[in-house]
């Protein structure tokens, strides 16, 4: 735990007592903040008072004392509209932050020279995020890796110069830390998300360009318009910053040349790494992570050859195109994290021969944004309320089964895909669905698909469940 110094002394108010705000509850006491918490939720409040958190409604506060109101990222901050608490802060001008800032303040006061990379973006923050952790932990450096993946920031162990923090920030997060400044500011991507949270696209973006506007340096995918664009204005604004792409060559920056990544800068264009015969980082979205994952590590100090290690033995993360078992030619892949059409797509676009099972509750727009993978479905396995619908929209263009359960789709799949004389045939579950008309959520789901693979005979499993 980090005992949250900068308010030592000082009178704190809370809101939100998940576990994140549990443990920064403590965090904040541990560093002799005098804190008061509260929760919408009474079983919350319950919970924290049996844990030692001091609990009082925040109407009934004197808010004139109060140096800070630290907010969980899940309460509204301004859309829909402000939580009562946000209102009743903002009328004294008490400042509002969230636990990532109070992290940032605590290693600029403690040990401002620890590494710190924060990454963000539409897509690919858990799997870059896990990426750079395991690369630097697999160098021999003191690793802390949390923030929207795992452990909550302040449960980490407390800033020393030599540690290495490796943070994922959602937009909730950004938005609740005003002095966010990592060494390496990573901002992958950005695509329509979480709008109603944030009102329009523009003021999305303007959140997620926070986090990179006060890094050190400032990594930023530039294939979307909107990344561009913020990459343009730091630039301008004498910010440092590379550039990365995957969907063409750049002058200066970080660049995807088939399995290659590349650096480019002062005229010329090197290799610096190979996702060649990585199976746990297919597919060009991960080479949009890995090319992240290198520019940040280069930057740390890493060399090449470390980096490249790294990335050679990422075990890649559960549900999201995990490789769960082979039998013979056939692949099981794990992609229960893709609820929607969109997350499906990557998956589709990286293997050529695929037994795909689909299906769960259906999303708006069903699977026809899909319809140019079809070709590469030898046999669709349907599952799930959004059965029916899937199977009118695949209709004669390849074959399908209403297969009902995951168990009995991994069941047919498996037996066909052993047929199937291509080099390598994938069972892939990448569902399109979310899953909660048979699950209760997608990581109960992608777990259902891996005890049903292993329960066929002779598959090997892989990875470390
Ligand atoms: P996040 O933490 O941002 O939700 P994850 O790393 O958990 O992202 O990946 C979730 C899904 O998003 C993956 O299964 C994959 O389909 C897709 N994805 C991963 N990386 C990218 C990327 N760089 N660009 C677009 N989509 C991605």
């Amino acid at each position: 735990m980090i005992p949250a110094s900068v308010f030592n002394g000082k009178e704190v108010a809370l809101f939100g007592l998940g576990g994140s705000g549990i443990a920064t509850a403590h965090a904040l006491a541990a560093g002799g903040a005098s804190v008061t918490a509260f929760d919408d939720n009474p079983d919350s409040v319950a919970r924290a008072e049996s844990e030692g958190v001091p609990v009082r409604d925040l109407h009934e506060i004197d808010w004139r004392g109060v140096s800070a109101f630290v907010l969980a990222p899940g309460v509204p901050l301004t859309h829909p509209h402000p939580h009562w608490s946000v209102d009743l802060a903002r009328a004294v001008g008490v400042e509002i932050i969230g636990d990532i800032e109070l992290f940032a303040r605590e290693r600029r006061a403690r040990a401002p020279a620890a590494p710190f990379v924060a990454i963000t973006g539409t897509n690919g923050k858990s799997t870059t995020t896990a990426l750079i952790a395991h690369i630097l932990a697999h160098a021999g450096r003191d690793t802390q890796m949390g923030g929207n993946i795992g452990r909550a920031a302040m449960t980490l162990d407390p800033p020393q110069p030599d540690r290495h923090y490796v943070v994922e920030c959602s937009s909730y997060q950004i938005d609740l830390a005003p002095t966010l400044d990592p060494t390496v500011g990573i901002l992958l991507n950005l695509s329509p998300d979480h709008i109603d949270r944030h009102g329009t696209m523009e003021n999305y973006a303007a959140i997620k360009e926070h986090l990179v506007a006060r890094s050190g340096l400032a990594v930023i995918g530039v294939d979307d318009a909107h990344c561009q664009a913020i990459a343009d204005r730091l630039d301008r604004a004498g910010v440092t910053v590379q550039r990365l792409s995957v969907t063409g060559q750049l002058d200066d920056g970080f660049f995807a040349d088939g399995s290659r990544l590349m650096r480019a800068g002062s005229g010329r264009a090197e290799q610096v790494a190979s996702l060649e015969g990585i199976g746990s980082l297919r597919g060009a979205h991960n080479a949009q992570n890995a090319l992240a994952a290198v520019a940040a590590c280069l930057d740390i100090g890493l060399t090449p050859g470390e980096i490249q290690s790294g990335l050679e033995s990422f075990p890649g993360l559960a549900h999201r195109m995990e490789q769960v078992a082979r039998k013979g030619r056939v692949l099981f892949v794990n992609d229960s994290k893709a609820t929607n059409a969109d997350a499906a797509e990557r998956a589709l676009s990286s293997f050529e021969r695929i037994y795909w099972i689909a299906g769960g509750l259906p999303k708006e727009g069903g699977i026809e944004p899909l319809r140019r993978f079809f070709p590469r479905i030898a046999k669709a396995y349907l599952v799930g309320e959004a059965a029916p619908a899937f199977a009118a929209t695949i209709g004669e263009a390849t074959a399908f089964e209403i297969s009902g359960t995951i168990a009995a789709a991994v069941d047919h799949a498996a037996r066909d895909a052993a047929d199937d004389p291509a080099p390598e045939a994938v069972v892939l579950l990448s569902p399109a669905c979310a899953s909660f008309d048979q699950f209760r959520n997608f990581e109960v789901r992608g777990d259902a698909f891996r005890e049903a693979v292993r329960s066929l005979a002779g598959t090997q499993m892989m990875g470390s469940k």
